[in-house]
């Protein structure tokens, strides 16, 4: 069954999570969704823990506090999340607009928010030739069922906190385990760098630093063995039944470039007074958009929200007038926001 709704919102990062409170103020209740399994875009993805110093009446705040703040403001409207959910396609149909994700889900949306940013969160992938095809058997950029691992020969790739997460939690279970990393320094945090050490001086995880996977052999989906090229030494070739990789994220444009919008400067053409595409009734927000002078900054993408909003609004309820009213005097304000008068 699809789902209706009269807002939707691809992408919770900061401006799809500002375009929920806009909207909320205006009386439209959304959906948003997003590719990744936690909101918070950029800022959640690539620099929690940073301070920001722009953002209007915030002398600074994390980046994670920025996105927490944003949840919080929203909490009267109930927006509705679906997240881990990619978008793969918009069709624009008579009245409402058709979006599908990549796990089958349809919704059917009277306007539609691209907040995208720049892009849906992808893994970063081995660029061996042929590889892709075992991805979900035998090669995994993400952990769906731990258990799987259980009694096979694993070799686990990068040096970040997934990597070196994943090498302690199967270190137990697994018959074989093996990390290689490029360097001998670690993104991980330091107490976890000291447990996986310890796990290599019991045995129970042998390290292959300054060294990546170069070379496989596969039967089909399954893997047979991975060859790792370590530096200034001859090349290892491991038997394996599962490779795992953690490289970390990058985002890609993907399938938003190909839903018929006009794009500028690698980003979607918006006008200034509505920041609408060239479909009627998609709105395109933050990161995403381009016009004479835009910045990629999250307060501009704030102001494009409450624009968008206004415009949207007038979409859903054709022929009734929205009115600007102030959030500090107007009572239907205060009725939305759930605070007393
Ligand atoms: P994003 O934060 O990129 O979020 C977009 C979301 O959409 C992502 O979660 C993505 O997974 C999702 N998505 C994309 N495509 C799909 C799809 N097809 N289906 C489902 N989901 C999808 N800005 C400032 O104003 N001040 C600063 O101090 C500042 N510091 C920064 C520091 C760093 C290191 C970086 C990298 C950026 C900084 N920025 C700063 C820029 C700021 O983070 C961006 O402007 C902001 O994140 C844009 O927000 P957004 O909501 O448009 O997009």
């Amino acid at each position: 069954m699809p789902i209706k709704t009269d807002a939707l919102i691809v992408g919770a990062g900061p401006c799809g999570l500002f375009q929920i409170f806009e909207l909320g103020l205006l009386g439209v209740k959304a959906d948003i969704l997003d590719s990744l399994p936690t909101p918070g875009g950029q800022c959640t993805e690539l620099y929690p823990d940073k301070p920001i110093y722009d953002i209007p009446a915030i002398p600074i705040c994390s980046a994670q506090e920025l996105i927490d703040n944003l949840l919080k403001q929203v909490e009267p409207f109930h927006p509705t999340f679906h997240l881990g959910e990619e978008v793969t396609g918009v069709k624009q149909l008579d009245g409402y607009f058709k979006v599908t994700t990549s796990n089958n889900k349809e919704f059917h949306a009277k306007t539609v928010f691209i907040a995208g940013g720049v892009g849906s969160f992808q893994p970063r992938r081995f660029r061996l030739e042929g590889i892709d095809a075992l991805e979900g058997a035998s090669v995994h950029y993400r952990v769906k069922e731990p258990e799987l691992f259980a009694g096979k020969k694993i070799i686990i790739c990068g040096g970040g906190d997934s990597a070196l997460d994943w090498v302690m939690a199967l270190a137990d279970s697994a018959a074989e385990l093996t990390l290689v990393h490029r360097r001998d320094e670690y993104r991980a945090a330091p107490a976890t760098v000291a447990t996986v050490k310890e796990l290599e001086a019991a045995g129970k995880v042998r390290i292959l630093e300054h060294a990546k996977a170069s070379a496989y052999v596969a039967d089909g989906t399954a893997l047979k063995s991975v060859t790792i090229s370590v530096k200034d030494v001859d090349d290892v070739t491991l038997d394996a039944d599962h490779l795992l990789a953690f490289f970390g994220l990058a985002p890609k444009l993907g399938p938003i470039a190909e839903w018929g919008f006009e794009i500028a400067k690698k980003a979607i053409a918006v006008d200034t007074e509505k920041f609408e595409t060239n479909i009627p009734g998609i709105f395109a927000v933050g990161d995403i958009n381009s016009y004479p002078g835009k910045k990629k900054l999250i307060l501009s993408g704030f102001h494009e929200a409450a624009l968008a909003a206004f415009a949207a609004k007038a979409i859903i309820e054709p022929g009734k007038k929205v009115a600007l009213q102030y959030t500090t005097t107007s009572p239907v304000m205060h009725k939305r926001l759930g605070v007393e008068d």
